[in-house]
Formats: C-alpha cells, sequence, structure tokens
C-alpha cells in the first residue's frame, strides 16, 4: 500500500549529488509513487520485486538505485551491475537511461549487447579493460553466449536487474538463458524484478531469484488502468480495418502514433500502404536487420517518423514521450499483452487515446477479457469522433 508516504522529492532520498544533477537535468521534478516507495529500499541493496503501472518511471527506480550503489571509483574491467530484458529495443532504450543518469559519472561504462549483431564485437568490448563495462544491459541470448563462451565473467556482479520480467521468465527458451545467466553470478549480490504484469504464478518464479524481497504489487488489477488514457473499440470487418485507420490518421489530431498488428508480413504491408497513401509511416518488426531496427527506434523516439506500425516486439516497455494514440488494427491475444500496448500512449500521466479494432468473435473475447480483468468499460470509438483537447 501507498499510504502513508510522505516524500517531496528526491533531495529526499540522499543520492549522490551528481545523480541530483543528472535528474534535474532530465526535468524530473516530483519522484512518482513507485519511484518513492521503491527507491528508498532498493538503495539499501534489498531485493525487489516491483509491479507498477506502464509508463510511471519504473526504470528510474533501477537505474538510479544500482549507480547510486556504484563506488565513486568503479573497478576498471569489472561489470557491477547486468540488467536483461526481453527485446533489443528495450535493452537499447535502458542503456541510454543509465548514460542520461550517470551523465555526471565520467567515469561509469555502459555497454548493451544483444543479438542480431556481430558477437565479435561485443567480444573485442569485452577483452579490452578500457572499453570493458561497469554496467552491461542486453537480452538474454546474446548475454547467455557471452558468458556461456567465458567472454563475459560475472564472478564481481553485485546487482542483477530484469525489467518486463514476466514476459522473460514465462518464455520456456527464455528463461533458460536467464537462469544460466543467474548462474554464473554470485550468491550475494542485490536482484531487483520489474513489470506492469505480474501474476500469482510468476511472482514465485520471481522469488526463486531473491532473498527477502521488498514486494511491490498493485493488488487490485483495476488499478492498473491509466487515468490519463481514454480506451475505445471499433467494430468492423477485417477488409475495413484499412480505410477506418486511414480515416482516423486524417482525422484523429496525434503527435505520434503506434500501430499495432499480429504478424511481421501484416507490419510490413500495413506500412508500405500508409507510406503510399503518404503517412510519414515506419515499421519495427522481428524481421528487419537490427542496425535498422534500432535506427527506425531511434528515429521514432527523435520524433523523425510519426507513425510506427509494429508487432509486440515493442509492445512493452518502449518509451516514447511524444506516443499520445494507440491503436490496435488487431487485438492482441490476451489482457495483459492489450494492457502493455496501449500503455505506449499517454506515458508519465500525460493524456492519450488507445483504440482497438474488433473483427471477430475472438477479439470481442478478448475485449470482454480486457474489461473483466482491469474493471475499465472500453465503450464504441463514437461515429463524429472525439474532442481532440482530451487526448
Ligand atoms: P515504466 O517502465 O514504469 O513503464 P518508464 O521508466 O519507461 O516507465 O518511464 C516513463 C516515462 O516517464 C519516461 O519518459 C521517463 O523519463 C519519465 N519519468 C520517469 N520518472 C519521472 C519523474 N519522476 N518525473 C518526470 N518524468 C519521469
Ligand atoms: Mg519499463
Amino acid at each position: 500500500s501507498y499510504v502513508g508516504i510522505h516524500s517531496t522529492g528526491f533531495r529526499d532520498f540522499l543520492l549522490k549529488d551528481e545523480l541530483v544533477r543528472a535528474i534535474t537535468d532530465c526535468g524530473f521534478e516530483h519522484p512518482s509513487e513507485v519511484q518513492q516507495v521503491t527507491i528508498p529500499q532498493a538503495i539499501l541493496g534489498n531485493d525487489v520485486l516491483c509491479q507498477a503501472k506502464s509508463g510511471l518511471g519504473k526504470t528510474a527506480v533501477f537505474v538510479l538505485s544500482t549507480l547510486q550503489q556504484m563506488d565513486e571509483k568503479p573497478d576498471i574491467g569489472v561489470t557491477t551491475i547486468l540488467v536483461m530484458c526481453h527485446t533489443r529495443e528495450l535493452a537499447y532504450q535502458i542503456k541510454n537511461e543509465y548514460n542520461r543518469f550517470a551523465k555526471f559519472l565520467p567515469e561509469v561504462k555502459v555497454g548493451v549487447f544483444y543479438g542480431g549483431t556481430p558477437v565479435a564485437k561485443d567480444v573485442e568490448t569485452l577483452s579490452n579493460k578500457e572499453t570493458h563495462p561497469h554496467i552491461i544491459v542486453g537480452t538474454p541470448g546474446r548475454i547467455n553466449a557471452l558468458v556461456r563462451d567465458k567472454h563475459l565473467r560475472l564472478a564481481g556482479l553485485k546487482h542483477f536487474v530484469l525489467d518486463e520480467c514476466d514476459k522473460m521468465l514465462d518464455a520456456p527458451d527464455m528463461r533458460n538463458d536467464v537462469q544460466s545467466v543467474f548462474r554464473a553470478t554470485p550468491s550475494h549480490k542485490q536482484v531487483m524484478m520489474f513489470s506492469a504484469t505480474l501474476s500469482k504464478e510468476i511472482r514465485a518464479i520471481c522469488k526463486k531469484f531473491m532473498q527477502n524481497p521488498l514486494e511491490i504489487y498493485v493488488d487490485d488489477e483495476k488499478k492498473l488502468t491509466l487515468h490519463g488514457l481514454q480506451q475505445y473499440y471499433i467494430k468492423l470487418d477485417e477488409k475495413e480495418k484499412n480505410r477506418k485507420l486511414n480515416d482516423l490518421l486524417d482525422t484523429l489530431e496525434f503527435n505520434q502514433v503506434i500501430i499495432f498488428v499480429r504478424s511481421t508480413i501484416r507490419c510490413t504491408e500495413l506500412d508500405k500502404l500508409l507510406k503510399e497513401c503518404n503517412f510519414p509511416s515506419t515499421a519495427v518488426h522481428s524481421g528487419i536487420d537490427q542496425t535498422e531496427r534500432i535506427k527506425r527506434y531511434k528515429d521514432f523516439k527523435q520524433f523523425q517518423t510519426r507513425i510506427c506500425v509494429a508487432t509486440d516486439v515493442f509492445g512493452r516497455g518502449i518509451d516514447v514521450e511524444r506516443i499520445n494514440v494507440a491503436i490496435n488494427y488487431d487485438m492482441p491475444e490476451a489482457a495483459d499483452a492489450y494492457l502493455h500496448r496501449v500503455g505506449r500512449a499517454g506515458r508519465f500521466g500525460t493524456k492519450g487515446l488507445s483504440i482497438s479494432f474488433v473483427s471477430n468473435e475472438d477479439d470481442e473475447k478478448t475485449l470482454k477479457a480486457i474489461e473483466g480483468r482491469f474493471e475499465v468499460e472500453l465503450p464504441e470509438f463514437p461515429e463524429e469522433g472525439i474532442d481532440s483537447s482530451t487526448y
């Protein structure tokens, strides 16, 4: 429960001056609820299992609390902080968050390792003491390969963090990789895990990696829905989707919009179609070459493109400030996935709008499941549209 928290500012956490300055430079004025509750415990080195709403700053919890605990003069060539997450773009994003907050800690080196890129480059980075990162962010497959082949040694590790932990521990191959990497770390270390969704079953699995963790849960699932986010559905035939999307993109006042589809093929096709209709669109899915994928992520994040068609590789964790509209062109298969997807709009308590296309019975079932689980009402999107000042 969040009752009884009176902390007012980041200063109350008694963080290093270098971090306080970086926080100020980031424009953060007040810590969010999850930050107020979790940071004071996390900086003491306690294990943390944390479920909190999308977009309210879970990243800063582990980035700040691990940086806070770092030695002033970190040993050269030793990795003390490892963060793993489920997609490459998210790893890249988290690495940038470390760089942002470590801005006034010039000795700290941060590295990011993920699949789809030449492993030789990672090996080179790790083999040179001068470039060996103190902090590593990566995806489980590549990190495990580097550990297995003895390029990455984790004997000096002090902090082991999993972001989107339920996603990683749910998928058998990722879970195996996470476990192998975990086994290569010293038994005495801080373990922290984060997600917006943590079922009872997954919580139990998470806790197997931890010792007396501080457990922060939004117990009531209905509290997971975002206040500033308006959610609607549109019932239509599959063949009407393109036409409808076109209309929406013409009439909605979006800063940036993310459109979710269910497959890489549909992603490529829809992106192509939008471009043909002169919409400034880009596509991100697992079939795209990795360097290009990161480039597209960067362009989108930096507002170079305004429309992104994506598969679920962008369904979690991705933080693009200006997204105010999320469209489920294809309904996700599960309520969890829905919550993560629409959470891409309305970051850090800003306003947002989500519209989900419902075109068959399965979609309707998913819609009902979402409404039931999160106790949210998804009305039909009104024919006349809605007032743009509300999203
Ligand atoms: P989560 O992982 O919980 O979904 P993120 O860590 O991605 O959320 O944060 C969402 C956005 O909110 C980011 O753009 C981040 O920079 C911003 N943010 C986080 N904490 C604060 C804060 N205390 N004040 C202002 N903005 C914040
Ligand atoms: Mg996150």
